[in-house]
């Protein structure tokens, strides 16, 4: 399957995308703490909310990096396009919308509705 080259690729590149922000958000929060030293009361609650809502993207991000990071590895072991559920081959219109999914269609609606 050439395809998969592919996607790997393409999981390669999402994967450094989300280092470079990840680093780049760490220097940005430390920026802010250093910042926080000098700055009035009302600034220092923008800092904190601003702090706040990047640390909910870098979990997000971590979690995408994540999946990333099991989608190549299931590459390696041959695994890759199978759901790690129900080993049901995953819809590969799904893996061309995102190469990191590991779940087939059906799998992925189960764990919406527990969600
Ligand atoms: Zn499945």
């Amino acid at each position: 399957m050439t395809t998969i080259h592919t996607f790997k690729i393409r999981l390669e590149k999402r994967r450094e995308a989300i280092l470079q922000d990840r680093e780049s958000m760490k220097q940005a929060t430390e920026q802010v703490e250093l910042d926080q030293a000098c700055v009035g009361r009302l600034s220092r609650m923008d800092a904190m909310q601003q702090r706040a809502m990047s640390q909910a993207s870098a979990r997000l991000l971590d979690i995408e990096l994540q999946r990333i990071k099991t989608a190549l590895s299931r590459m390696d072991d041959d695994e890759y396009g199978y759901c790690i559920f129900c080993d049901e081959e995953i819809a590969e219109k799904r893996l061309q919308f995102d190469p990191s999914l590991l779940t087939c269609i059906s799998c992925a609606q189960e764990a919406e509705k527990n969600n």
